[in-house]
């Protein structure tokens, strides 16, 4: 069994994002970027598939600008076997993301693809259930466990109010969700072996894709700061307070 892992580099969570001085996008100067965390996930899972010898081959695929390789390289020192990069300096909407990865999965045809439920830093979670969309593929979003079994995938889902189990013909896509796993570090040694191990890089015209942005970014703003609170002495004060100054009595 196949599974193809989509990682997308972001900027690394411990990072506290500033807008440009023009607010025409977030700066991205000299800050420390890595694997979307939901990816990180998705790789761990794919890994353990294999080490439990249910995947016979995990591909780690980004898309993006030719750093994105760093992160490749991250998930290969984690245990996917070998990544794919679709270079393209366009910035790129979800659509275009599925359309490309709707690409590679016509080239590799894998049993699975595991996508994070949504990247950190446009919070769009759109990807995963666009790339099921386009592919007819079955989908099992917000995972928070996945078997393999009888060639089918079952998926529990973390949804409002509890917990769905669903069972997926494969080929399949699944997102995860936080509680699916923790992801393990990469340890040195595998570090060093990721630098050999395969990684072939794709262009979007070679797959055929047009990945013109639709979407027009105005502006960035960090949100209002928050001002800082008062203690009254007595009850009567903050119903004063309530009526007079919040006039939300
Ligand atoms: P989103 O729909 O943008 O919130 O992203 C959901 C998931 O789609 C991410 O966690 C990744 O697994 C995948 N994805 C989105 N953009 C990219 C990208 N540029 N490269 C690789 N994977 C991506």
């Amino acid at each position: 069994m196949k599974v193809l892992v989509a990682v997308k580099r972001v900027v690394d969570y411990n990072v506290k994002v500033r807008p440009k001085s023009d607010g025409s996008d977030v700066d991205l100067a000299n800050v420390k970027m890595s694997i979307n965390p939901f990816c990180e996930i998705a790789v761990e899972e794919a890994v353990r598939l294999k080490e439990k010898g249910v995947a016979t081959e995990v591909v780690a695929v980004s898309l993006g600008e030719k750093v994105c390789q760093e992160q490749i390289r991250t998930a290969l020192a984690l245990g996917a076997d070998r990544g794919i990069l679709v270079e393209t300096s366009e910035k790129l909407q979800p659509l275009a993301v599925a359309k490309l990865l709707k690409g590679i999965v016509e080239k590799e045809s894998p049993d699975l693809v595991i996508l994070g439920k949504q990247a950190i830093d446009d919070d769009n979670n759109q990807t995963g259930q666009m790339l099921a969309a386009l592919t007819g593929m079955s989908q099992g979003t917000f995972a928070s466990e996945v078997v393999i079994e009888d060639g089918k995938a079952q998926v529990t889902r973390e949804i409002d109010g509890g917990l769905q189990t669903v069972s997926l013909n494969l080929p399949a896509v699944v997102t995860t969700d936080l509680r699916l796993n923790e992801p393990r570090y990469a340890s040195l040694p595998n570090i060093m072996k990721a630098k050999k191990k395969p990684l072939d890089t794709l262009t979007p015209e070679e797959l055929g894709v047009d990945v013109t942005s639709k979407v027009k970014m105005l502006s960035v703003e960090p949100p209002a700061e928050r001002q800082a609170g008062v203690k009254v002495e007595t009850v009567a004060e903050l119903v004063e307070k309530l009526k007079t100054e919040a006039k939300v009595l």
